[in-house]
């Protein structure tokens, strides 16, 4: 194992979920020193409070911290801490790909870098690299750069984890204010990209109305995607909290629901790092490609016959084939009786 004086740093300046995904290396890394996360600006939030970070440094890539001028600022600044002591970083690990992020650290001198293999561009600034397991889930690979000399094998992962505070409970509290007997389902109808989004969000509400009283979670973009679910629901008795919550806020609002049920998006890694039973739909993706649900009982529902899936890594904005089967044949009532399931346990 690698002795670590001084504190880590853990680069992860990719997406939210991938943030999420990161959290069971830095409770490992915790338990050895202090350690820092070098986030973007979009992602600083959701690490607010976390029981296992010292300090969440923004790395602002696309805006004030962009091109050479910025990656230079940002390697002094890893130097010092807000209150003007140094940050004493002996170690830092890189949860990402990215070339830019890589150059960072090894600007500001952190003598022991390490990262993945299959990081092409990165690895040339790696002091140590670490195998990229393509059939493990990504939290285990992101976990798994804590033993660069490879002792995860006897080890076991922490699971991952968010830590909504007072603020983001008062915040959920004032949502769910009239109160309602019936179990708590959460949709999750949104992805930034088209394919991902499984169309049948409002037919499924409409089945699970009178059981369950449902959430639509989502930021701003969602909006339109809650209004025509809260449509297709008599009297329209669903909450939409899209563009009402923070992040931290709308993990807190996943931990109390009974299930949640979501694209492969940010919110089911949410789930995963709450506990809440999950309902993942996946098209144009695969879990295989280690996103899948963490959380005890989830379960996915996926056209496994479908020739043509996986068909990108991410999911492209539109089916290449125009018909759009992988999502549009995964139907309501095949959901509901998935959600059933896990209300009825
Ligand atoms: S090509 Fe296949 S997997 Fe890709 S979006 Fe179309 S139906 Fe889905």
């Amino acid at each position: 194992m690698l002795a670590t004086p001084s504190a880590a740093l853990v680069v992860q300046t990719s997406f939210l979920g991938d943030v999420i995904l990161t959290t069971p290396l830095l409770t490992e890394l915790a338990r050895r020193g202090p350690v820092d996360v070098l986030v973007t600006k979009a992602a600083a939030p959701l690490l607010e409070g976390h029981a296992a970070v010292r300090d969440v440094i923004v790395f602002d890539k696309r805006g004030s911290d962009r091109g050479v001028k910025g990656i230079r600022r940002m390697a002094k600044r890893l130097g010092w801490r807000a209150d003007g002591s140094p940050r004493g970083i002996g170690v830092a690990y890189f949860a990402q790909m990215s070339l830019r992020s890589a150059v960072v650290p090894w600007l500001a001198k952190v003598p022991v870098r390490v990262g993945w293999t299959a990081s092409k561009p990165g690895r040339l600034f790696y002091t140590k690299r670490v195998p990229y397991a393509r059939e493990a889930h990504h939290a285990v690979r992101c976990w798994q750069l804590a033993f660069p000399d490879g002792a995860s094998a006897t080890a076991t992962m922490p699971a991952p984890s968010l830590y909504p505070g007072l603020r983001e409970r008062a915040a959920v509290d004032a949502l769910l204010k009239s109160p309602d007997p019936r179990p708590l389902v959460a949709l999750s109808p949104g992805s930034v990209w088209g394919t991902k989004r499984w169309p049948h969000f409002p037919q499924l509400a409409a089945l699970l109305a009178e059981r369950a009283r449902l959430v639509v979670v989502g930021g701003p973009a969602e909006a339109s995607l809650a209004a025509a679910i809260a449509a297709a629901v008599p009297g329209g008795a669903v909450v939409d909290a899209t563009g009402r919550l923070s992040l931290l806020a709308s993990a807190e609002l996943i931990r109390r629901a009974r299930v949640l049920v979501t694209n492969d998006s940010a919110p089911l890694h949410m789930a995963s790092a709450v506990g809440t039973p999950t309902v993942a739909i996946f098209g144009p993706t695969v879990p295989a490609f280690g996103f899948g649900p963490l959380a005890p009982a989830s379960v996915v529902v996926e056209h496994e016959s479908m020739p043509c899936r996986p068909c990108h890594h991410h999911g492209p904005d539109v089916c290449p084939l125009l018909h759009f089967r992988c999502m549009r044949e995964l139907s309501a009532p095949l959901l509901e009786s998935r959600v059933a399931a896990l209300l009825d346990r």
